[in-house]
């Protein structure tokens, strides 16, 4: 569908998660977040997503049945006229009840000459829930390139592979190249580069429903993989803005996330290019000019470009990006 007409009147947009089966995937997006799921097995929620294989949908207003793709298209300029062929991030929510493989993305250049044109894949992620005990797969003991594949070649995957232990409200920053894998029982809110480019390192040697093992690549994983791993350890910055608590997390190239502990009405303003937003907890609802909108935890939202003041009220907690 092709707009003609400029978009300046609707100052919000919600969207419309996509639901993406997965082998390790389970039921929580229905019970933590109430979501109608398709069925048992659910391991995504594209929640604001202008990826061809999950395309977020305008859920109101006069944009309600087009794409974030059309938005970006068709409509630059709620994007404050941002340059790139294609929308830089992707929020999900990610239920683990099994674990995933572990694996790694390539970086932009990588990516654009490997895999058509695609964007590198940096991801960070913030843990809703999780079991105790719970923990992640994030990074690797070896030195060199040669070390991690003669460790691996004895299936020695315990020793090479680094673990950590995760508890609800953490913050992880996963640049392209790091070995990684989201571990069961983990409920994740993940920000990251519009891009659905894995290389599988691991897979457990788990069969699928009719005995298959997934595909590995082992080959492109080394090439991407950065020898020794280096934590990322992102310098957090927290103050006190009227009602609302705001914890910066990350601020680089890829991606500004923010986590918002709204106690009380906040008058926030809008210096960016446009900003997507989560509810995990809570509810309340945001104001803008003279205009009120309720939100509920599992509510996704961008505000434009063209918003540059707005209001929070209630008692939740919010995730939000921007680039
Ligand atoms: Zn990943």
């Amino acid at each position: 569908m092709k707009m003609n007409v400029l978009i300046e009147k609707q100052d919000l947009f919600f969207f419309r998660p996509v639901f993406q089966e997965r082998i390790w995937g389970g039921t929580q997006l229905k019970k933590n977040f109430n979501y109608e799921i398709p069925n048992d097995k659910i391991g995504e929620c594209w929640a604001i997503s202008a990826h061809e294989n999950g395309p977020s949908v305008v859920a109101n207003g006069e944009c309600k049945g087009l794409t974030l793709s059309e938005l970006w298209t068709q409509q630059r300029h709620l994007f404050g006229n941002l340059e790139g062929e294609k929308f830089p991030l992707l929020t999900k929510i990610l239920d683990a009840k099994d674990d995933l493989s572990v694996q790694v993305h390539p970086n932009d250049t990588y990516a654009q000459i490997n895999e058509n044109g695609e964007l590198g894949k940096t991801e960070c992620w913030y843990v809703l829930d999780c079991e105790e005990d719970a923990e992640l797969v994030l990074g690797h003991n070896a030195q060199s390139k040669a070390e991690f594949l003669s460790t691996v070649e004895e299936n020695k995957w315990d020793e090479v592979l680094r673990r950590v232990k995760i508890k609800p409200g953490d913050f992880f920053y996963i640049p392209s190249g790091t070995v990684h894998a989201i571990c069961k029982s983990t409920l994740i809110l993940e920000t990251q580069q519009n891009s659905d480019t894995t290389y599988r390192l691991y897979d457990y040697d788990r069969r699928d429903d009719n005995g298959n093992l997934r595909e590995l690549h082992i080959e492109k994983s080394m090439d991407v993989i950065i020898f020794p791993h280096v934590d990322a350890n992102p310098v957090r910055n927290e103050y006190q803005q009227e009602g609302t608590l705001i914890t910066e997390f990350i601020n680089n190239e890829f991606f500004s996330v923010e986590r918002w502990k709204v106690t009380a009405t906040t008058n926030l303003s809008n210096n960016n290019p446009f900003i997507l937003a989560s509810v995990v907890e809570g509810a309340g609802s945001i104001s803008i000019n003279e205009e009120t909108h309720s939100l509920i935890k599992g509510s996704h939202f961008l505000i434009p470009f063209y918003v540059k003041e707005f209001t929070i009220d209630g008692k939740m907690v919010i995730i939000a990006s921007h680039v």
